[in-house]
Formats: C-alpha cells, sequence, structure tokens
C-alpha cells in the first residue's frame, strides 16, 4: 500500500486508527505492539483507509470547467459532466452523469450561469424539506429560510427572528451531512447558543453528530 501512516506509540491499550480531515492516516499503538503486526493491522484496513481518504478528495471542492468529462460533485458522489447542444436550457442529472443542455456555441460562461441556476433551485428545494420534515420532528420550525453562498460557515440562525440561513456550498456534500446542519441550526431556535442543553438536543435527534461535524471540517 502506498500510503504514508503516521505511527505514534502511546500508552494506550487498543490500536487507534483515523483518518483527518486533511487526509493524514494516524495511528496509534501501545508501545509493546510489534511492527510487524502494526503493518499486518494496516494492511487490513486498506479498503477502510482508501475508501475514507476518497471520501475527502470527493469533498474537496474542484475547479470546474465546464468541458465534457469534467467531475462534479453533487450532493457528495461524483458526476461526470456531458454537455448536450440544444435548442433549451436545463441540467439532468442521471446515474454517474450530470448533463447541461445548452446552445450551440455556448460559452463557459453560459454552462456555468445554467448549472449554478440551477443547482441553487436544488439545494434550496432540498434545504427547505429536510428543514420542514426535521422540524416538525423535533418542534421548531423557522419563520424564513434564506440560501447564500457564503464563505466561512455552513449555516446560522436568528433565534428571535427564527431566521435559518444555509450555504449554498452544501450541494456538493452528502446528505447525511446536509442534514446534521439543518439540525444544528433548527436546533438553535430553542437554543441560541452551544451550550450543554443544545448539544444534548442536538445528539438526542443524530447520536453522530460529532463525526458528521468533523467531515464537515474536512471540507
Ligand atoms: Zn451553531
Amino acid at each position: 500500500m502506498n500510503i504514508k501512516v503516521e505511527i505514534t506509540r502511546k500508552k494506550i491499550k487498543n490500536i487507534i486508527l483515523k483518518v483527518t480531515p486533511d487526509g493524514k492516516v494516524l495511528l496509534s499503538a501501545p508501545m509493546r505492539v510489534p511492527e510487524s503486526y502494526l503493518k499486518d493491522f494496516i494492511n487490513q484496513k486498506e479498503d477502510w483507509i482508501l475508501k475514507k481518504l476518497d471520501e475527502i478528495k470527493n469533498r474537496r471542492k474542484k475547479e470546474i470547467t465546464y468541458e465534457n468529462g469534467d467531475e462534479i460533485i453533487f450532493l457528495g458522489e461524483k458526476k461526470y459532466l456531458e454537455i448536450i447542444n440544444s435548442s433549451f436550457e436545463k441540467v439532468v442529472v442521471k446515474g454517474e452523469k450530470l448533463y447541461i443542455y445548452c446552445l450551440e456555441n455556448s460559452t463557459t460562461k453560459d454552462r456555468e450561469r445554467i448549472f449554478k441556476n440551477w443547482l441553487k433551485i436544488e439545494i434550496t428545494e432540498i434545504l427547505r424539506s429536510m428543514t420542514y420534515r426535521l422540524g416538525k420532528m423535533i418542534g421548531y420550525l423557522p419563520n424564513e429560510i434564506r440560501i447564500r453562498d457564503m464563505k466561512t460557515r455552513w449555516g446560522s440562525c436568528i433565534s428571535g427572528k427564527k431566521v435559518i440561513t444555509y450555504n449554498l456550498q452544501l450541494a456538493f456534500q452528502p446528505l447525511p451531512l446536509i442534514e446534521y446542519i439543518v439540525l444544528h441550526e433548527l436546533a438553535h431556535i430553542p437554543f441560541p447558543n452551544h451550550q450543554k442543553e443544545f448539544w444534548n438536543f442536538v445528539e438526542k435527534f443524530i447520536p453522530d453528530w460529532k463525526e458528521r461535524r468533523k467531515q464537515l471540517k474536512g471540507k
């Protein structure tokens, strides 16, 4: 396996293997476990490591050039772009393909505009229905939902006004991570700050919220 694994010896009982959000593979091992054992252990975990690294790579946003064969991540899944000349403009996702229908002689800018408009409509619909579904479940619904392209956060909530704003960039994330953000923002309606009660409330509905949050930070 050509993966670099950083091994640290610690006073622990079990071997701990993890992949950090920035793609480092770290292994903590008890003092006395032989090197050969660790090698076998890593080999056995190869599939798992590769899967994790792949997930991280998928989540990193790539530049899109809007040419045939471009990789586009949509809801955490890799899609391949295909440009179709057409008399109308639309986007269709089917299996591993993402089709952009556009006029012949379309420029990169045209394709980008068609894609981004579509992306905004799609993610808005997903966020709206998810917010409604989860909001009903936990007993708190917002008065208003906004979608913006934001640089530093996935979402925000003005508790007093019950206004939730989501980041448009969520469209690139897998659904379970989007779900965590939606629940997180909804939980701010009863709990404006990140106090203990807030996290207890989140955990009631998403027990693995820590794992999901960690994955989001690896953006
Ligand atoms: Zn928060």
